[in-house]
This record gives structure tokens, C-alpha cells and sequence, in this order.
């Protein structure tokens, strides 16, 4: 029986303005979960499995614990590899409706029942305001589930040609193993995405969540099996990464890495899979999402007030720790001096503090590790550059880090190339005659190729950008900051070291955890070897 697919649509944004119901809602999931200390199993099969536990603390206050994640041996891995092995051929036998419900039904759980609890983990764990949270681990979850329902409909349903006397058809099968699963800890929408996009396509998983995002993640595995998902089609692991990963990439059996996190990381996963790739039943398929260094080229013909705003926006909210975050701004000097009034003016009105309070603009940085390094390009900004904002940092109640605008003489310094993530933007002021020098310099500037954006008035200008800095962003923006992308929208992803440019949330994405059978049946078969041209004259 093949259903139709129910169409996706964008889960609406919820405002938690004062005096709104879900403003309340919010409020009393967070007191209640920041009262608790929550138990997060392993999920390897049917088994949640305990042993060390590594306390989960709130960015903003990290003495608070909220949660104890149990670390995995080795022996668990194996295991967890063995029930995906396990659980795959009846998965994968499952008509893709079967598997499309439970992800329908996800969605609709983690945007009803689960809406509250699902933002204030993610505020608690990953220090997020109430809109960065509503956006991502409610609304852009919900929509990576309910579209990848519809894209891979779509794509089960493009079939090949049929000449008379024949039927062709293709067929989506998953791979040939399990697929690795190893998310990040900014987004628990690419956390809910990574391991389920292969399991809607018939494969079974191992995920790895990120150790600084595992109190939302345990709720998105909550979810998944409130929702029916069988046990052993996603084995959700916690603990040494290292150890982890090693004892993933070395199983004949790995058919799939699908990767979002740093470049450093995605390349170390793919070199070790590379070492590997003698031992493997099939070649794994490597998909990986990785680093930034988005940027922003003002025209001079750009809105004053539109770029200023975008800059704050791009560049602070979530504390910078977006993989789109605006971070080298290419600025031209005939409107700086504008511009950078009206950005320092906004910035001195950011608050920023416990989420909990609704009146910050911005939380805490999500480690120590990471307050350690971002402090230092604070301190190198402080140094080499001149700061026009910010440049402050506080870690001793919770990893505060002031929004930081600073602008540099060198076109080519440090905080104009490397990725920082965290709140700290680098300002470069170009000649108004020389655009085509400042856009070589944009285009070549970084390793990377994820966001980035153009703004200016000037038509002939925005066509001009946007071509000359083809190769540089994965999502380029006109008049707009560079987060933010919308599945459905925006497919997002990038290219040079950025990642494979696989579209998370899209059929290009999806297509990558399928293997295709194509199937050719003939109808009157033919019975004589000779064709006409070898009869005689
Ligand atoms: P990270 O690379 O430190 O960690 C990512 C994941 O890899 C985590 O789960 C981590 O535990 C795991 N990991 C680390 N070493 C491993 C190993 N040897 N074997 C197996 N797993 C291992 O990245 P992060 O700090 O969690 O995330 C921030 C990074 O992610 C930034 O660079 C950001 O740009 C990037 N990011 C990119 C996108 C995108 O779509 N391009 C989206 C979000 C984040």
C-alpha cells in the first residue's frame, strides 16, 4: 500500500512575549528541570545502559548540574554496533510509510507534549535564549522530520523510463551496514536530524551526541521512542569520543558517517575511515557538515541601519557559536563611520546572562575549553586590534563572554581567517575604489566556504557580488544576516572546508543514505539468439 504523504509546512515560530501562554509554559519547564538532576542512559538495543556518569552543567552557571550522562566501554560500541546490525533487516523491510509515521509522529509530539521540555533543555544544557531554543530544537527539528518524510516520498517515487514491452523501475535501498551518527552540541535539531535522515531511509544507526548537548539529546531520544521507533534502530552512545569513534570506524560493517562539527574533527573521521577502507564490506558514504567563516561585504550603496542590525544579529545571537555566524565583516569607508555607530549602540544595549531571565539577548559559551579559546582572541583583539564594543569575558559563575566588535588594519590577520565561535567580530574597512580587491581578498581570505552574504542597493553591485563570490558560501544571503537558514528554504550547507555540501534537511541529503537498485523486467522475453541483420539477403 503506498500512502500520501501528509505536506509539509514550517512549524510556526512561538513568540513567548509577556502575557503569551507558551511565555508561562516555558517558564515553569525551566524550574522544574533546573530542580532536577536527570538520569541519561545509553540506548544500545533493547538495554539503557549505565555505568560512569559525567555531570551535564548549565553553561551560565557551571557549578548547576542538570544532568549525569553514563559513559560506554568499548564492549557497549560493540554492541550498539551489533543491535543496529541486528535490528536492519526488519527496519529496512518496513514499508517507508511505517518509517515516515514515526517520524510524523515525532514531530508532532516534540511540537505538542514535549515543546516545553524540548526548549528548556536546550536553554538549560546549551545555554540558549527562548527564541534560539523555539527556532531550532523545536521548529527546526519538527521540519527536518516532517520534509525528509516528503523529499524521500518524492524521490521513491521518480522512476526511470518504461519502453513498450518493459518495465523499469528503481528502488531505494538503504546501505549495506550501519551508519555512524556524531552531532555537534550548538544545535539539538542537527542532533535529531543526523541519525534520523538514514533511519527514514531503512538504515540503522549509532549516534554519537555531543557530551556538551546530551540533557536535549536524551529528550530527542525520548521522543523517538515515544513516537514507536524500534529499539536497536538508533543506538544512542555517550563517552570517550575517541574511543567511540575508533571502535565505529573500524567495524566492517560501517556503510555511513553522517558528521556535523569541526573541520579538525570531520578530517581526523575521514583520514581514520580512509586507513580503514580495505577492511569494509561496502565503500562508506561520507557526509559531513564543519567549520565557518561566514562573512558579510558591505557595498557602499548598503543600507546603514539594515547592516548594522545584521551584524548583531549575525554575529552575537546564540553567542556567535552558530556555524553561520557572521564573523569578518569586508567594510566599506565611506558608510563605517555609520554603521559602526549604529552597531556599538546596539551592542551596548545587549544584556547578557542566565536565559532564565528573558531579558537577555544572549547566554553563556558552552565550555570551558571553549571560554579558554575564545577569551584569547578577546585578548588578541584587545592587543592587535581596536575594540569598538565588548572585549570583556567573566568565567566565574557562568563562560560570559561580552559581544566583541573589533576592527583590524591587516586584511589577512588572524581574527579575519580563523574560525572563532563565539561572540567576536572582525571589521576590515576597504578603499571604495578598490571592491574588486577587498573581493578577491573575501573570496580567497579563508579555508572555508559555508555562509556568507552581500549588502547593498545597488543592483549592478549585488550581481556583481554574488558572482564573484560564487565558490565562497554553501548559502549566500542578499541583505540578510547569514544564519538562520529554514528547511524547506534554505537547504543548508557549505563547501571548501566547510563540508560536503549535502543539504541537510533536503533529498540531496537523503539520497546519500540510499543505494540504488535499478530493476529491468521484460515482458515477452526473447527466445531467438539471431537478430535481423544477420539474415540472408
Ligand atoms: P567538535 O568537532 O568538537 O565535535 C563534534 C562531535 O564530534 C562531538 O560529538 C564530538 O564528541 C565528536 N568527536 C570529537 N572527536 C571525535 C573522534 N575522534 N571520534 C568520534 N567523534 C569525535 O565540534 P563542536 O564543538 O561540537 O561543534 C562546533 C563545530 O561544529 C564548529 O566548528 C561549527 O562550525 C561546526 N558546525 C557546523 C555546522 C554546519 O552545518 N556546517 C553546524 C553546526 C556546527
Amino acid at each position: 500500500m503506498v500512502g500520501r504523504i501528509p505536506p509539509a509546512k514550517n512549524e510556526p515560530v512561538k513568540s513567548y512575549a509577556p502575557g503569551t501562554p507558551e511565555r508561562k509554559t516555558l517558564q515553569a519547564a525551566l524550574s522544574k528541570m533546573s530542580e532536577e538532576v536527570r538520569d541519561i542512559p545509553a540506548f544500545v538495543g533493547d538495554r539503557e545502559v549505565r555505568g560512569e556518569t559525567v555531570d551535564v552543567v548549565m553553561p551560565h552557571d557551571h557549578h548547576h548540574v542538570v544532568g549525569k550522562a553514563h559513559q560506554v566501554n568499548k564492549s557497549d560500541v560493540e554492541n550498539a554496533i551489533a543491535s543496529a546490525e541486528a535490528a536492519r533487516p526488519e527496519w529496512a523491510a518496513l514499508p517507508y510509510e511505517s518509517r515516515a509515521s514515526i517520524l510524523l509522529k515525532a514531530a508532532d509530539l516534540l511540537t505538542g507534549p514535549y515543546r516545553d521540555r524540548i526548549n528548556a533543555a536546550t536553554m538549560l544544557g546549551q545555554s540558549k535564549t527562548p527564541h534560539q531554543a523555539e527556532i531550532e530544537a523545536a521548529a527546526e527539528l519538527a521540519d527536518f522530520w516532517r520534509f525528509n518524510v516528503e523529499y524521500g516520498d518524492q524521490m521513491r517515487r521518480e522512476q526511470p523510463l518504461s519502453p513498450d514491452g518493459q518495465w523499469n523501475r528503481t528502488e531505494l535501498r538503504p546501505l549495506d551496514g550501519f551508519v555512524f551518527a556524531v552531532s555537534p552540541f550548538n544545535f539539538t535539531a542537527i542532533a535529531g536530524n543526523l541519525p534520523t535522515a538514514p533511519a527514514l531511509m531503512g538504515n540503522t544507526v549509532v549516534w554519537k551526541p555531543s557530551p556538551e548537548q546530551m540533557l536535549s539529546a536524551s529528550y530527542v531520544m525520548e521522543i523517538l521512542l515515544e513516537a514507536g521507533m524500534p529499539r536497536g534502530v538508533i543506538n544512542m552512545v555517550a563517552g570517550d569520543p575517541k574511543m567511540i569513534g575508533d571502535t565505529c570506524l573500524s567495524s566492517p560493517k560501517l556503510a555511513g558517517l553522517h558528521f556535523t562539527g569541526s573541520t579538525a574533527t570531520f578530517q581526523h573521521l575521514w583520514r581514520t575511515i580512509g586507513n580503514n577502507i580495505d577492511r569494509y564490506v561496502s565503500y562508506p558514504r561520507i557526509v559531513g557538515e564543519t567549520g565557518g567563516k561566514d562573512f558579510i561585504f558591505a557595498h557602499p550603496s548598503a543600507d546603514v541601519d539594515a547592516l548594522a542590525c545584521a551584524i548583531v544579529r549575525g554575529g552575537f545571537e546564540y553567542q556567535g557559536q552558530k556555524c553561520s555566524a557572521a564573523s569578518r565583516i569586508y567594510m566599506p569607508k565611506s558608510i563605517w563611520g555609520a554603521v559602526k555607530e549604529r552597531a556599538v549602540a546596539m551592542i551596548e544595549t545587549l544584556r547578557v546572562g542566565d536565559i532564565a531571565d528573558f531579558s537577555n539577548f544572549m547566554g553563556a559559551v558552552i565550555s570551558q575549553k571553549a571560554f579558554d579559546r575564545i577569551s584569547g582572541y578577546v585578548d588578541l583583539a584587545n592587543l592587535e586590534g581596536t575594540v569598538h564594543a565588548g572585549g570583556s569575558y567573566d568565567g566565574s559563575k557562568g563562560w560570559f563572554v561580552q559581544p566583541t566588535l573589533v576592527e583590524v588594519s591587516d586584511p589577512k590577520h588572524r581574527l579575519m581567517r580563523e574560525e572563532i565561535f563565539g561572540p567576536v567580530v572582525t571589521t576590515w574597512v576597504y578603499d571604495d575604489a578598490q571592491l574588486d580587491e577587498a573581493l578577491t581578498l573575501c573570496d580567497e581570505g579563508t579555508a572555508y566556504g559555508l555562509t556568507g552574504g552581500v549588502f547593498a542597493q545597488d543592483r549592478y553591485a549585488v550581481e556583481k557580488v554574488l558572482n564573484r563570490l560564487r565558490g565562497a558560501a554553501g548559502n549566500f544571503y542578499i541583505n540578510d544576516k547569514p544564519t538562520g537558514a529554514v528547511v524547506g528554504q534554505q537547504p543548508f550547507g557549505g563547501g571548501r572546508a566547510s563540508g560536503t555540501n549535502d543539504k541537510a534537511g533536503s533529498a540531496a541529503n537523503l539520497m546519500r543514505w540510499t543505494s540504488v537498485r535499478a530493476i529491468k523486467e521484460v515482458f515477452v522475453p526473447a527466445t531467438d539468439y539471431r537478430y535481423p541483420y544477420m539474415g540472408e539477403e
